[in-house]
């Protein structure tokens, strides 16, 4: 299949176009991916039990994990979910359109290809111009997981998409880089008590703040609610370890596992915050600036193009810092912990 990459603007008048010939691909069953403000999606039509099965397949994603239903008007979440709690739409007021996704229960039209064999859905309203036109003019509902092929780091630019996806798809659109680059925060709303499935921009600060109580699944949970939380995810090609502990401490560690792969020819790498870059000056290898730690939001930004940049320099070894940033940095360390297989080491007194 040849795959063609087309660029649009999220202006509805240059976009006409591509945005129609996109919702013709995806009514005659076919897969598009597409820009949004969390990371790129590979989307296809909500309701066609073939177009799910043909994600599944394009990605390579094991079909016990769920597709999220991505909407463009706020009601529309009726035409996927039923006995919506109250709590759905103080949350659809506050957040939505924006990088949250809730679970409902599902209605009956929804195929379970699309919910993974579940009987709740997972629902987003994305903020994001592009997608908006192009699920409107795909017919209001798109299944659509991260754009990346299962296991690798998501998309958060066009050409992650065609190196994971070139030739599987009919379409990718080109709407730049993404904003926000980790993925959309799950909250499961079919228990009494909210609970959240997968940390990310909206944290559970600001959930607290518009529910109260809100629960969250223990990260080392075997049956996870959200199934794609127990795969190995992110993972770049190299073996990749976070180094926690004081900043003197993780430094003088890295330095020292640095020198011991030089000694052995390996080609190493260094994710570093840019305030301790000049700690590894001494380094040969690789040293990469991911962004400053009073800056979040570009730490959260680079990550993913990070770990596939890391890929392309065939860095066999990689070695990190811990990003524990106030807002954002429990979203960044789960998909951090999650790339490195939970590959941790502790420097310094512990
Ligand atoms: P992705 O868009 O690739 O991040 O994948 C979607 C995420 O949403 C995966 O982690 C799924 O397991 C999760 N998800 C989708 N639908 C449901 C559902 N009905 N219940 C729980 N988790 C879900
Ligand atoms: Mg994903």
């Amino acid at each position: 299949m040849k795959t063609r990459v087309v660029k649009a603007f999220g202006d509805p008048e240059q976009d006409r176009e591509i945005m129609e010939e996109a919702g013709e691909i995806i009514r005659s069953g076919g897969l598009v991916a597409i820009p949004t403000e969390t990371v790129y999606g590979l989307a296809g039509d909500a309701f066609n039990p073939d177009s799910s099965r043909k994600i599944y397949e394009a990605k390579g994603r094991p079909s016990d994990n769920p597709l999220i239903v991505h909407i463009a008007r706020l009601d529309d979440i009726n035409a996927v979910a039923e006995d919506i709690p109250e709590a759905a739409f103080k949350l659809a007021e506050r957040f939505w359109p924006g990088p949250l996704t809730m679970i409902l229960k599902k209605k009956e039209t929804v195929p379970y290809e699309t919910t993974g064999g579940l009987d709740t859905v997972a629902v987003r309203f994305p903020v994001n111009k592009i997608a908006q036109e192009f699920i409107t003019a795909s017919g209001g509902f798109i299944a659509a997981p991260s754009a990346n092929v299962s296991g690798r780091p998501s998309c958060t630019k066009a050409s992650h998409c065609v190196e994971d996806l070139d030739g599987r798809i009919e379409m990718i659109i080109d709407g730049g880089e993404v904003g926000i680059g980790l993925e959309s925060t799950i909250v499961d709303l079919t228990e009494e008590t909210p609970c959240i499935l997968r940390q990310g921009y909206i944290n559970e600060a600001m959930l607290k703040d518009t529910l109260g109580t809100v629960g969250r699944e223990a990260a080392d949970s075997e049956h996870p609610k959200a199934p794609g939380m127990k795969y190995r995810h992110y993972a770049p090609k190299g073996k990749l370890t976070i180094v926690k502990g004081k900043a003197s401490d993780v430094a003088r560690r890295i330095n020292e596992l640095v020198r011991e792969h030089e000694g052995r020819s390996e080609k190493t790498a260094v994710i570093s915050s840019h305030e301790h870059m000049s700690m590894y000056k001494d380094c040969r290898s690789l040293v990469c600036d991911i962004g400053s730690l009073q800056d979040e939001d570009m730490i959260a930004h680079r990550l993913f193009a990070l770990l596939r940049e890391l890929d392309d320099k065939e860095a066999e070894y990689i070695y990190s810092e811990s990003f524990d940033t106030p807002r954002l940095g429990e979203a960044i360390m789960d998909r951090l912990y999650r790339a490195a297989g939970h590959s941790i080491i502790y420097a310094g007194d512990h």
